[in-house]
């Protein structure tokens, strides 16, 4: 009598896989050079809130309005309003050093993001 070949149990569809999730990024501060911080989710709305109010410009008897904080070329600030919904976060200096803390980051308009990042002017605060 033959034997009968084990039934095969592999089934035509394909290995179910789970969706690869990415880790949540976590809050971090850097051992070797303190005050270097990598924050997370929440800290970074926080950041955001943080450099948002920063940039609030007023003059004389105008109402105030939130300005872009870069500096231009000629040494001025950008005069460009931002908005909540309307802003951009540039971190200052190299990338090798970047931290989440509001001394190392600025808000700044689109136009001056893009610039800054095109490299052809190196970016700074306007008060730095
Ligand atoms: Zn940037
Ligand atoms: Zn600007």
């Amino acid at each position: 009598m033959i034997p009968r070949r084990a039934p095969l149990t592999r089934s035509r569809k394909p290995i179910a896989r789970s969706p690869i999730r990415h880790k949540k990024r976590e809050r971090r501060e850097s051992w070797r050079n303190p005050g270097r911080v990598r924050e997370d989710a929440a800290g970074i709305a926080e950041l955001r809130l943080t450099v948002f109010m920063r940039s609030f410009f007023r003059a004389g008897h105008k109402p105030g309005y939130h300005r872009c904080e870069n500096k231009m070329e000629s040494g001025k600030r950008c005069r460009s309003r931002i908005t909540w919904t309307w802003f951009e976060m540039h971190h200052l200096g190299p990338a090798c050093e970047r931290s989440d803390v509001p001394e190392k980051v600025m808000a700044c308009c689109a136009g001056c993001h893009a610039d800054n990042h095109r490299g052809t002017w190196k970016a700074s605060r306007w008060d730095a």
